[in-house]
């Protein structure tokens, strides 16, 4: 895909432009390749049998181009909008509320996670009866196999609402649950983990201090060089389910991570669909690079923006390894950053840089990367500082606002699609339509999206879907009082095979 491959060239700092454009010729045979692609894909209504959704955590729209000069459509058939990415009771989303709306369809209220709006932060009585399913468990109950891949704790707010219903993001594990909300029965992220779905094939980020009881020592640290190790002898063809947990926590930045004891996320994804592929019926993958997101609050731009380069290779590396015809991949963020792109820099002026020009006001340099807020913000005697070892890796390009941590922005993020039912993506929608979407493209989801297409299906579905929820509903209010999330049968399977 030209986009991901020219985000690679960003770093290479060229001063000049391709002579190929030079003639308009280039322009009109570029914009005329784009058309007839584009009518090619309005034709592709097959099913997909995948589905693949890359989310950048905080990528915001202008992320490639600060990499590569120019963002360029692919010559992959993709199709582009513009989903909004508000949350029922904040402008500007957080991590859980922006997830549970492209994974589960439905806004909801921020630091919530897997639950409606009717759903209040950080009560535990207000859970039951307003969960909201993922993708990623109508995949499941389609026969699909499933799958997460993270760069964070697979606890975090972004994967969460794949598998867990909880009204604080934070609780990862019960050590996190206050007292006075464990009593009413709330369940911690990680436990729902383990116990909300069915097997799921596929799990690895981070996260493994949630997973053992407080004060157990980490496995990893009095004995280095292990994990990367055993990824990189599971041998795919012979490994149905894999839960792969390579950090206490979140994992490192790809700009400090120990390659002999971490994986990259580009190879957690080929190790996630080479064992997800061997169904038959298809797979659902859902893939977060999360550090994005954490690299920009820090205020480093340059943490943050290979974080993002990283990701496109793990795109690269998924299209690499499935059937465009028969896989719809999604490729967007959960909310924006502040972060822009200024001062009339020239193509190939390199992206951690200065603006060609001093301020015109105060005469002094700046870098082309600035934040609105965050910890950039530096005033020495009585002016901005005169930026300085900008391209260190830690560098924090100046902000406007001084803020301990940087915030996400409330912007619109572009979806790029490819492959079936990917001209489904135009236009500016809500954040929920991605999860919509890629349910009507397989055909997967109980919601009224399938109801055109296979009625008795749908029907088949609603009914299903009721008894199991009246069930669990009636189980979780009959005991001692207490409120319990819908459990179903315990997804031993990961937990049990390949534990990383
Ligand atoms: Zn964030």
């Amino acid at each position: 895909m030209v986009f991901i491959t020219s985000c690679r060239l960003g770093f290479i700092g060229s001063v000049s432009f391709p002579d190929s454009e030079r003639l308009p010729k280039f322009w009109y045979d570029t914009a005329s390749s784009h058309i007839q692609r584009s009518l090619l894909y309005e034709n592709s209504v097959k099913t997909a049998r995948n589905i693949i959704l890359f989310i950048g955590d905080g990528k915001r729209s202008g992320q490639c181009t600060f990499l590569c000069g120019s963002l360029q459509p692919g010559d992959g058939h993709q199709a582009l909008c513009d989903p909004q990415t508000y949350c029922t009771d904040s402008q500007v989303a957080d991590s859980s509320c922006a997830a549970t709306a492209f994974l589960c369809g439905v806004k909801s209220n921020k630091f919530t996670v897997g639950l409606s709006a009717n759903a209040t932060y950080n009560l535990c009585n207000s859970t039951v009866g307003n969960e909201v399913h993922s993708l990623l468990s109508w995949a499941k109950d389609a026969g699909k196999s499933v799958g997460f891949v993270t760069t964070t704790r697979v606890q975090h707010a972004t994967p969460a609402p794949l598998y867990a219903h909880c009204p604080n993001r934070y609780w990862y594990s019960d050590a996190s649950i206050p007292a006075d909300q464990r009593k009413p029965g709330c369940l911690d992220i990680a436990y729902q983990l383990v116990h909300n779905i069915r097997d799921i094939e596929v799990i690895m980020g981070g996260g493994r201090q949630h997973m053992s009881p407080q004060g157990t020592p980490d496995i990893e640290y009095p004995n280095e060089n292990r994990y990367q190790d055993q990824l990189d002898k599971v041998d795919p063809e012979r490994t149905d389910y894999l839960m792969g947990l390579f950090e206490p926590g979140d994992l490192a930045y790809e700009l400090e991570r120990n390659s002999s004891t971490d994986p990259s996320i580009v190879e957690m994804v080929d190790k996630a669909v080479h064992i997800l592929r061997k169904n038959t019926q298809g797979f659902f993958l859902f893939v977060e690079g999360g550090k994005i997101d954490q690299g920009h609050h820090s205020g480093r731009a340059k943490l943050a923006l290979y974080e993002a380069m990283l990701l496109d290779n793990a795109i690269e590396r998924a299209l690499e390894l499935t059937d465009a015809s028969e896989t719809l991949t999604v490729v967007s963020a959960d909310h924006s950053h502040t972060l822009s792109l200024g001062g009339y820099t020239d193509r190939g002026n390199p992206i951690f840089g200065f603006a060609p020009q001093v301020s015109d006001v105060d005469g002094m340099p700046y870098t082309s990367l600035l934040y609105a807020n965050g910890p950039g913000f530096r005033v020495v005697n009585g002016q901005r500082s005169n930026p300085q070892n900008h391209s260190h890796k830690d560098y924090t390009p100046q902000a406007a606002v001084p803020l301990v941590e940087e915030t996400h922005a409330g912007e619109d993020v572009p979806v790029y699609a490819q492959g079936p039912w990917s001209h489904l993506f135009k236009g500016t929608n809500e954040d929920v339509f991605i999860a919509h979407a890629m349910a009507y493209a397989a055909c997967i989801a109980y919601k009224d999206n399938t109801e055109n297409r296979d009625p008795k299906a749908l029907k088949r579905k609603k009914r299903r879907i009721r008894d199991y929820e009246t069930v669990e509903i009636r189980k979780a209010q009959t005991n001692d009082g207490a409120i319990h999330m819908p459990t179903k049968v315990q997804n031993m399977k990961a937990v049990n095979s390949k534990v990383l």
